[in-house]
């Protein structure tokens, strides 16, 4: 059976891990830094040893080509981005990137030809940390976000995508080519469940459905003292039974359903002051479309409900929204 070298994988993520090291044991290294440059480098200098050839397109996204016998023939991708959060970890990212490359150093050792090229890429900006856009390269590659506004998108500093671009020279001229065979990407667990149940692998089927709601409840601000409780309206109680109301929504539609209350804020907020606003916020998640509608149609109805309740009134807002995907059965099994 064909078997990687975990040897060179792993002294590979331990070479990259020491650019950007942190005192925490993780890694510092932000896009279009000295220290992601720095990571593309050594990257590089690999590939290259490996026979690659490197491409870059103009938002720096990296492609290290593996030619096929065929060559006419779409590419399989497989790779994910080398920039880290500012307190990031050794293996985020990193390690899609250096498993694809392995892969190709594995075919190379036992002289195995495949048709099609493979083509390990680095992705550009995935963390969106110092740069306010998460997945910023893949989304100029696949066309959902102009080059123009990448390349003027600035850092807390106001340096920007397009300064750092040319400072560092990491743009190129490889078109955005879509004409992809197939394209993976391992990566670290990013929840519990796996380390959990001691399984050291997963495949993944999709990407969730999710939503963002940003909802209010408007009452009476009035005096914490002379004001009776059953004379209030005080839309802090229609929010703590929407709350509850809403956790029960999820657990009736566990164990996949997902909702967060991450922000919660009173008006005017002060401590003897029954508040006259609540806003919070609401993230919502399902991978099921079907489960999903449900469990927004059950909160809304649940927001309408707890405000009049109460004697007060709602509003809701559906502030962003993800539609959910499934991958392609092939990709999976
Ligand atoms: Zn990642």
């Amino acid at each position: 059976m064909l078997t990687i070298n975990q040897e060179r994988l792993w002294q590979r993520l331990t070479d990259m891990a020491q650019i950007g090291a942190t005192s925490a044991g993780g890694c510092n290294r932000q896009a279009l830094s000295d220290e992601d440059s720095a990571g593309r480098t050594l990257f590089e200098s690999w590939c290259h040893a490996a026979g690659c050839e490197i491409r870059r397109d103009a938002i720096g996204n990296v492609f290290a080509r593996r030619a096929g016998t065929k060559s006419s023939l779409a590419p399989v991708m497989s790779g994910s981005h080398l920039d880290t959060q500012p307190t990031g970890g050794k293996f985020d990212g990193v390690y899609g990137v250096l498993a694809a490359l392995e892969v190709i150093e594995t075919l190379n050792d036992h002289h195995i030809d495949t048709e099609h090229p493979i083509d390990v890429v680095v992705w550009t900006n995935e963390e969106g940390s110092r740069f306010d856009c998460a997945m910023m390269g893949s989304a100029v590659w696949q066309g959902s976000l102009s080059l123009t506004d990448a390349r003027a998108l600035t850092d807390l500093g106001g340096v920007s995508v397009g300064d750092e671009l040319e400072r560092l020279q990491l743009a190129g001229s490889a078109p955005f080519n879509h004409n992809v065979k197939a394209a993976f990407e391992l990566h670290i667990e990013q929840g519990p469940i796996l380390e959990n149940e001691g399984v050291p692998i997963g495949i993944v089927t999709g990407v969730q459905h999710m939503c963002r709601y940003r909802i209010q409840f408007r009452g009476q601000e009035t005096h914490a003292g002379p004001s009776p409780m059953s004379l209030r309206r005080d839309p802090m109680r229609s929010a703590a039974e929407f709350i509850n109301e809403g956790y029960a929504i999820a657990e009736r539609h566990a164990p996949q359903g997902r909702m967060t209350f991450g922000y919660i804020h009173a008006s005017p907020g002060s401590p003897n002051t029954v508040p006259g606003k609540v806003e919070l916020t609401l993230d919502l998640r399902h991978p099921d479309g079907e489960a999903y509608a449900d469990m927004q149609s059950l909160v809304e109805a649940a927001i309408a409900e707890t405000a009049t309740k109460f004697g007060n009134t709602s509003g809701a807002q559906r502030v962003w929204e993800a539609p959910g995907v499934s991958f392609d059965e092939g990709c999976v099994s």
